[in-house]
């Protein structure tokens, strides 16, 4: 993480490119075999002279997934394994995997195959026609809830509204990013990392490839509503000064309203009018306040969040790297991770 980290890229033995695929994963037993094997028999289909690795992070699941994911490695050379401490959301859960990635190009893609793994291939060629950032697209969604794709439809309106970067809408991590990217991602070191915004801020060149999402393969969403709450807040939070400013208009139209009841008083001196008045103002203002103390702690979380400067994530146990085991945040080495030596 952070400038610290400035290693070439890392090529696979013989000089050819490397590609990471990394996949958070949190209580995902039911699917995870299953996204093992589409994800290495789309990755089998690469174009010619390119290598693969698979960074598995588990994200402190509760169920079979820890061990499910250590056999997986056992039985496959070109799989990392990341276990983390606990379970620290997806985002941070996805940061510990780019860190772990040593790949000339890095795809991000959800464990539950909502993201269709056959559509890797095309953002490699795309990625060799130089494109920086190939984001999917999803065209259509199935299987997924009414509320759930009106939550989401109203997500992407939120942000484009008030955000500084637009963040391209039907998209979900799900994306191959170049090596430039992924370092410039590393380098910024807040810790609520909204991993969409981050890449958008970026820049370079970012390009659709559209896909059909389908539904999930098994097992529920781990993203209940609350989490969406909390993501959108991000999302407006880091990436917008829209509630800031509007806390200086609330405070303006509220003084111009008590501005106006003054006068109207004064002027009318209702019967038993200003016992009423003061009650309505009293209430008024201290609804006024509690609100822009409240945005003002939002903030305020947020800072003392970052000042903080804790670890992003803490690893306990690391499969499939030159330098094993071990807990911490980062490899021993400090860089990126060298690839295992073939068996
Ligand atoms: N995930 C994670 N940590 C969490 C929640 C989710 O690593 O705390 C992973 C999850 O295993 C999946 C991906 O992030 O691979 C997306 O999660 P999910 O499918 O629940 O989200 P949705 O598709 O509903 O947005
Ligand atoms: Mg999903």
């Amino acid at each position: 993480m952070g400038p610290d980290r400035q290693e070439p890229p890392p090529r696979s033995a013989e000089g050819r490119a490397l590609l990471s695929v990394v996949v958070p994963c949190f209580d995902e037993e039911a699917v995870i075999g299953e996204a093992h094997r589409r994800l290495a028999a789309a990755l089998g289909t690469l174009p010619g002279g390119m290598d693969f690795e698979l960074v598995y992070v588990d994200d402190g699941s509760r169920d079979a997934t820890p061990r499910l994911l250590r056999e997986i490695q056992q039985a496959d050379r070109r799989v990392r394994l990341v276990v983390l401490s606990r379970n620290f959301g997806q985002d941070l859960a996805i940061t510990a995997g780019l860190e772990h990635a040593a790949g000339d190009a890095v795809v991000l893609i959800d464990a539950d195959l909502q993201d269709p793994p056959e559509v890797i291939p095309e953002m490699v060629e795309r990625w060799r026609q130089g494109v920086a950032v190939a984001y999917g697209q999803r065209t259509e969604r199935e299987g997924e809830s009414r509320f759930k794709l009106w939550t989401a439809a109203a997500f992407y309106r939120l942000i484009a509204r008030v955000s500084e970067v637009s963040i391209p809408r039907n998209t979900g991590n799900f994306r191959l990013m170049d090596r430039a990217v992924v370092e410039a991602f590393l380098s910024m070191p807040e810790s609520a990392r909204f991993v969409r915004g981050m890449v958008t801020w970026t820049g370079f060149r970012q390009e659709p490839v559209p896909f059909r999402r389908a539904a999930r393969f098994a097992g529920d969403t781990k993203w209940p509503l609350r989490h969406m709450i909390r993501l959108g807040l991000d999302a407006v939070l880091s990436f917008s000064d829209l509630p800031l400013r509007l806390l200086t208009w609330f405070g303006a139209a509220a003084l111009a309203a008590s501005l106006a009841g003054a006068g109207l008083l004064l002027a009318l001196r209702p019967v038993g009018g200003a016992a009423a008045t003061v009650v309505v103002a009293a209430v008024f203002l201290g609804g006024v306040q509690l609100l822009v103390a409240g945005v003002l702690g939002e903030y305020l979380g947020r800072i003392y969040r970052e000042v903080r400067r804790r670890p992003l994530y803490l690893v306990a146990e690391r499969l499939g790297f030159a330098t094993e085991g071990g807990p911490g945040r980062r490899p021993p080495s400090g860089g990126a991770p060298r690839r295992a030596p073939a068996a």
